[in-house]
């Protein structure tokens, strides 16, 4: 008698405000389905984009005209998925799994959703008001949608909650900050968590073995600190603000600058708020914030431009100093996410300098553009400088199978 192999298809969604992104990934053999989007959820010009992957040559497919509401984006997700024959009721779909961007201090690991994770989930909405509310959406959207399968939550601070409390309390005073649950939290944990592992496999080592600095480099951006496969620091904090310069956010700066704004310039704090995550960072300093376009305006010779790209880099170079420090020995910097993989001058730039330290970038590796994870450091450097690719869905995929194969144990390792 033959039996049928375990279900191994696994649903990423990641569910934002006005926006659903998924994929349908093969975990077993890292095959990519069908990738999709659907955005401006709740406009009159919502847009479905659905590019199938499962079958040579299909073609790309989108649908324009108003989607209400995240249960009518995901059931046009769905019937999308059916027309290849890859129909959520499909028996080879193990999982759902979710991004879910605030675990709060409670969820290390990727979790079965149940109906008390939820409420735990929802309970963490104070402190990720921006995030968390979508994502609790996202999931009960798919619950109605497959009451049965198992749905997974995949979070972005899971991967940052060894930090020890040196590294993730605010000197602040202890009890204020425990009643309000006020701590450095990190984000973007499933990509540094997959970066930093694939920069050991990259030196052919185990993540136990070697201490990495993984700069994610996207339209938002952070940086951590992993010493043997561990996360002992991170860039941002209670909140995806703090840290490096990113697109639109500000990252660090004195918090008086808050009650300067407030008390002098007469702002009121969700006008803060704004302006600093969504009207600062390099779109604050230069009015641009795709990296493309700030270097096309350099090399024409624009001085806003140049100033914007000069802060961002600086930011980045103090950080990788302060990580330097904090983990003693560096094997290896890696660059990631959108900037960091794409935009050869901010590796450069970020790197110039640091020769004494043993890490340097060789030129001509530099410049190669390629989508596989490389070295372009010097053979004679000491620390090894890598651009490694992000890939947080396959990630998410791996995480929610093992999770319903019931192999947490070797998770977050
Ligand atoms: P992400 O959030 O990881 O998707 O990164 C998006 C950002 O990556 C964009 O805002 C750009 O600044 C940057 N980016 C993408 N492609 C390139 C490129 N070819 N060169 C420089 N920067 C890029």
């Amino acid at each position: 008698m033959t039996t049928s192999p375990r279900p191994s298809r696994i649903l990423v969604l990641n569910s934002g405000s006005s926006s659903v992104k998924y994929q349908l990934l093969d975990a077993r053999d890292d095959a990519r389905l069908a990738v999709g989007l659907v955005e401006r959820i709740g406009e009159e010009t919502s847009r479905l984009v659905h590019t199938p992957l499962a079958h040579e040559g299909a073609e790309r497919r989108e649908r324009t005209g108003p989607v209400a509401d995240h249960a009518s984006a995901l059931k046009a997700v769905a019937e999308e998925l059916a027309q290849d024959g890859l129909g959520l009721d499909s028996p080879e779909l193990a999982a759902i799994g979710h991004r879910v961007v605030h675990g709060g201090l409670r969820f290390t690991r990727p979790t079965v959703i149940t109906d008390e994770v939820l409420a735990e989930i929802e309970r963490l909405v104070p402190v990720a008001p921006l995030h968390n509310p979508a994502n609790i959406t996202g999931i009960r959207t798919a619950q109605a949608l497959r009451p049965d399968l198992p749905q997974v939550a995949v979070f972005d601070t899971a991967f940052h909650t060894t930090m020890p409390e040196s590294a993730a309390r605010y000197a602040i005073d202890v009890e204020t900050a425990d009643a309000h649950r006020i701590r450095r939290y990190g984000f973007h944990g499933t990509s540094h968590a997959y970066v930093s592992r694939r920069t050991a496999e990259l030196l052919g080592k185990d993540p136990s073995e070697v201490n990495v600095i993984v700069l994610h480099l996207g339209n938002g951006a952070s940086a951590s600190a992993v010493r043997g496969g561990v996360c002992v620091d991170t860039s941002m904090g209670l909140t995806p603000l703090e840290g490096l310069v990113m697109g639109t956010r500000s990252g660090d700066l004195d918090p008086a600058v808050i009650f300067h704004l407030h008390r002098v310039a007469g702002m009121s704090v969700d006008e803060i708020d704004a302006l600093l995550n969504k009207k600062s960072g390099l779109v604050g300093l230069c009015g641009d914030n795709d990296m493309r376009e700030i270097r096309r305006r350099i090399d024409e010779g624009d001085e806003r431009a140049r100033l914007a790209f000069d802060i961002y880099v600086h930011r980045l170079k103090k950080y990788l100093g302060a990580y330097y420090a904090v983990l003693g020995r560096v094997d290896a910097v890696a660059f990631t996410a959108g900037v960091g993989e794409n935009a050869a001058p901010v590796r450069e730039a970020a790197i110039a300098g640091l020769e004494e330290l043993g890490v340097a970038v060789d030129a001509e590796l530099n410049a190669v553009r390629s989508d596989e994870p490389r070295i372009i450091s010097p053979s004679y450097a000491r620390v090894a400088v890598a651009v490694v690719p992000t890939d947080e869905e396959l990630e998410i995929a791996h995480q929610t199978f093992a999770v319903v194969n019931g192999a947490t144990e070797e998770l977050n390792n």
